[in-house]
């Protein structure tokens, strides 16, 4: 029987360096991303779509060819009269990389502005996945709207998962952003934060204290990722540790949350085992920062050896 992903964000045009002043352009966003590697990762029977709203120009046509090219599905998609997406520019300074941003007025902050397609979406499709990040970019109106769509297909037995993605200077302020994340997580029923920054912004004192604040919050399981330190899985009651794989060279650690979670998702839906699903996702994650982007080619994910 054929089923299907949803991932609900925000996609934005990237520019990055190309060298002598030229600049490459390309798409990225957490959602996306991590839409892109549960596709690479999904056995073909899995249909992956991607719920956001795009604008009625020539970029948005291109963005929108690019996810049918990589067979992410674009059937929920909205187009906003007059809109355009959002864009950010990676620059490189003595190897440092920075990021500027021009996306406060995307079409894809009113990705929840028509709840009669929100609620289509989320109806026709087996596993949500959102992030802190969507919550972000969307007025309260809209949190509300989305939340209660995903808290329907939570109540009605669908998977639901969230990765928290903290981004504080998305947020109006720190309450709103550990309020609105909280919400989330409560809609959820796996959870995926990265420790870093939960202990960085909510001020958890260890990988068990991030745990037991989503569990309390009636996030049945969590996958807590920290880096080159592994992941803890806390799924049925039971916590579980599972090792990063050894990393020759980390060349670009961008996405490699998203990819863990993409291949973590697709290999759990298909064994039901949290354990095994996460040495998958770990190994995904770890070609994924052995390469430049954030979108690496499946042929280079190692997938033939899982
Ligand atoms: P995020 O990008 O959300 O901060 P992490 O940094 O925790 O996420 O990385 C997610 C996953 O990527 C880790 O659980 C691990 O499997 C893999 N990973 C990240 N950095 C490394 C590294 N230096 N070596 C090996 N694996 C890594």
């Amino acid at each position: 029987m054929s089923k299907r992903f949803l991932s609900i964000g925000e996609c934005m045009v990237e520019l990055s360096q190309a060298g002598a002043g030229l600049l490459r352009k390309g798409f990225a966003g957490d959602t996306l991303n991590t839409a892109w590697y549960a596709r690479a990762c999904l056995s073909p029977e899995w249909s992956v779509d991607y719920f956001t709203a795009l604008g009625d120009d020539a970029m948005s046509d291109e963005m929108l060819a690019f996810f049918n090219q990589a067979q992410i599905g674009t059937g929920f998609i909205r187009r906003i009269k007059g809109k355009a997406p959002g864009l950010y520019m990676i620059s490189l300074k003595d190897g440092e990389r920075s990021f500027s941003y021009w996306r406060d007025s995307s079409a894809a902050r009113l990705l929840a502005a028509d709840p009669d397609r929100l609620r289509e979406a989320i109806e026709a499709c087996d596993v949500i996945y959102f992030s802190g990040i969507t919550l972000a970019i969307l007025s309260r109106d809209h949190v509300d709207t989305l939340l209660a769509e995903i808290r329907r297909a939570k109540a009605v037995g669908k998977l639901v998962a969230f990765d928290p993605n903290i981004r504080p200077r998305l947020w109006s302020g720190y309450d709103e952003m550990h309020a609105t994340i909280s919400e989330g997580a409560r809609a959820s029923s796996i959870v995926l934060p990265s420790f870093d920054d939960e202990a960085a912004h909510f001020g958890d004192v260890s990988i068990e204290a991030t745990i037991e604040r989503y569990r309390a919050l009636g996030a049945t399981s969590v996958v807590v990722k920290n880096g080159a330190d592994g992941v803890t899985l806390s799924f049925g009651g039971t916590v579980s540790f599972v090792a990063a794989e050894k990393v020759e060279q980390v060349v670009d650690t961008t996405s490699a949350g998203d990819s863990f979670n993409g291949a973590f998702l697709a290999s759990y839906l298909r064994t039901n085992d949290a354990t095994q699903a996460a040495r998958a996702a770990a190994k995904v994650a770890a070609r994924v920062v052995s390469e430049h982007g954030a979108l690496v080619a499946r042929e280079k994910l190692g997938l033939e050896a899982l």
